[in-house]
């Protein structure tokens, strides 16, 4: 991987070797359980927990609100925020209030019926998102397959368009980047690819109009599935007046358009297709609003439900291919409803998105001290700090401005004094509990970590 600074590497080489060590005297008790761990496949209940800038993960004790303890009792302010799966706050109590009511007292999380919260839900998720008919899952990743499935069957048509370095959890079909050559090829390093992915897929850049178009004249594409902006290859925002070209290239072809809401629901209360105005067909939604608890939505427009429901070869109710028998549970459904209507409120991201615009201005404000070239980009409640000296244009360029070491120095120098940050990327996200002091925290933190970066 290329780095882009002009940082000196062999400087940034023994800090990260002494905040290693360092990381590894203060947690003897997470490093004694990764030790023990022999009946997990990678020593971790998730091959992803090894995503690590130390070299063992730190064990979780307890989280409330932005703050999490880990086993060796150190508290740390939470800006990972489980890459959005609590970015309603760990175990914020409307939501385990919601979920001891449903689970304890009322009980029937797997009675495989339905709950009356399922209307208010969907109806809830209807005034923020547009979307007229919602289903439900337990995680983005089957919300987006199940998706898949219904347009291809819609359209007849095989192929489902991605942008290039996108993420929509582990689904085969959006395993596609553009190559050197400028031609679809599968992404380095994919699991067990049922077929070639250019079989499946078609890919464009965000920012792309002409390779969009160019890829949408096959008329082969089901859909185009798109996060409106970028979010897990750092922050890639849309350039003015593209999403308007991706609705109007996709109507042209008679292409549905599917908006994954996963991430940048940070942007506000109906994430971006409601701050910017979008109109998609179909609207996928997982991580935050189950407020902890697994849950995913897909919301159809009210044409393109019909137009499922009125098709008599379509398996919709048994085997066909669309569902799990524990979505759409009552304990999803009771704590989705109570982070709704009490947590991941309108008036709540006011007070997320003005915390993210301090640590924005004060990322931006150290780079600048520092002279480093580096950028930061905000959406909403998110923010993300990228080694580029401006924000990407698309996912190739975010992709090749990627540099592991600078990035683990950041992340294992923050976690010794006491911040985390999403361990996949550079990034943090604000939560209805996150400080002031929070962030001030991460700032003073970051401008520590940056003066012994580049101190003669
Ligand atoms: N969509 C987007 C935009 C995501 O960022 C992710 C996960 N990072 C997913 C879908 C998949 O979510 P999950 O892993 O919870 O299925």
């Amino acid at each position: 991987m290329t780095s882009v600074t002009s940082v000196d590497r062999r400087r940034l080489a023994d800090l990260l070797d002494r905040e290693r060590a360092e990381y590894t005297r203060l947690h003897p008790r997470s490093a004694a359980a990764f030790d023990r761990a022999e009946h997990l496949f990678g020593r971790v209940p998730m091959t992803w927990m090894l995503k690590l800038a130390g070299s063992f993960p730190l064990y979780l004790d307890s989280a409330r609100g932005a703050t999490v303890t880990d086993l060796d009792g150190v508290a740390y302010a939470d800006f990972a925020l489980g890459d959005t799966g609590a970015m309603a706050g760990h175990s914020p109590a409307p939501v385990v209030e919601a979920v001891q009511r449903r689970f304890a007292e009322l009980g029937g999380a797997s009675a495989m019926m339905p709950t009356e919260d399922g209307e208010w839900v969907g109806a809830e998720l209807t005034r923020r998102f547009g979307a007229a008919r919602w289903s439900f899952a337990l995680s983005a990743t089957d919300a987006n397959r199940w998706a898949i499935r219904l347009v291809r069957a819609l359209t007849g048509r095989p192929k489902i368009l991605f942008h290039s370095y996108c993420y929509h959890g582990t689904v085969d079909e959006s395993l596609i980047v553009v190559g050197r050559g400028g031609a679809g090829v599968a992404r380095e390093g994919n699991v067990g690819a049922p077929v070639d992915v250019t079989h499946t897929s078609r890919v464009a850049e965000i920012n792309d109009l002409a390779g969009l178009e160019r890829e949408l004249a096959h008329e082969d594409v089901a859909a185009v599935l798109i996060e409106p902006a970028l979010t897990n290859i750092g922050i890639v925002l849309p350039e003015d007046g593209y999403l308007d070209g991706v609705r109007e290239l996709t109507r042209a072809t008679g292409t549905l358009l599917i908006i994954d809401e996963t991430h940048t629901f940070s942007a506000g209360p109906g994430g971006c297709t409601r701050a910017w105005s979008l109109e998609p067909d179909v609207v996928v939604i997982g991580k935050a609003i189950g407020g902890g608890i697994p849950a995913a939505a897909y919301g159809l427009s009210a044409e393109l439900a019909e137009r499922a429901l009125s098709r008599a070869d379509l398996d919709l109710v048994d085997m066909g291919g669309v569902g799990g028998t524990l979505a759409g549970n009552a304990l999803s459904i009771a704590a989705t409803r109570a982070t709704l209507e009490h947590v991941l409120t309108d008036a709540a991201f006011d007070g997320m998105i003005a915390l993210a615009t301090r640590y924005t201005d004060g990322v931006r404000t150290a780079f600048a001290a520092h002279a480093l070239p580096w950028s930061v980009s905000q959406l909403g409640a998110r923010a993300e700090y990228r080694f580029l000296p401006t924000p990407a244009r698309t996912g190739t360029e975010a992709h090749e401005a990627t540099d592991v070491e600078l990035d683990d120095y950041l992340h294992v120098y923050l976690a010794n004094r006491g911040v985390l940050l999403t361990p996949f990327h550079d990034m943090a996200l604000m939560s209805p509990a996150t400080t002031d002091e929070q962030v001030d925290l991460h700032l003073d933190v970051l401008r520590a970590a940056l003066a012994e970066l580049v101190s003669a």
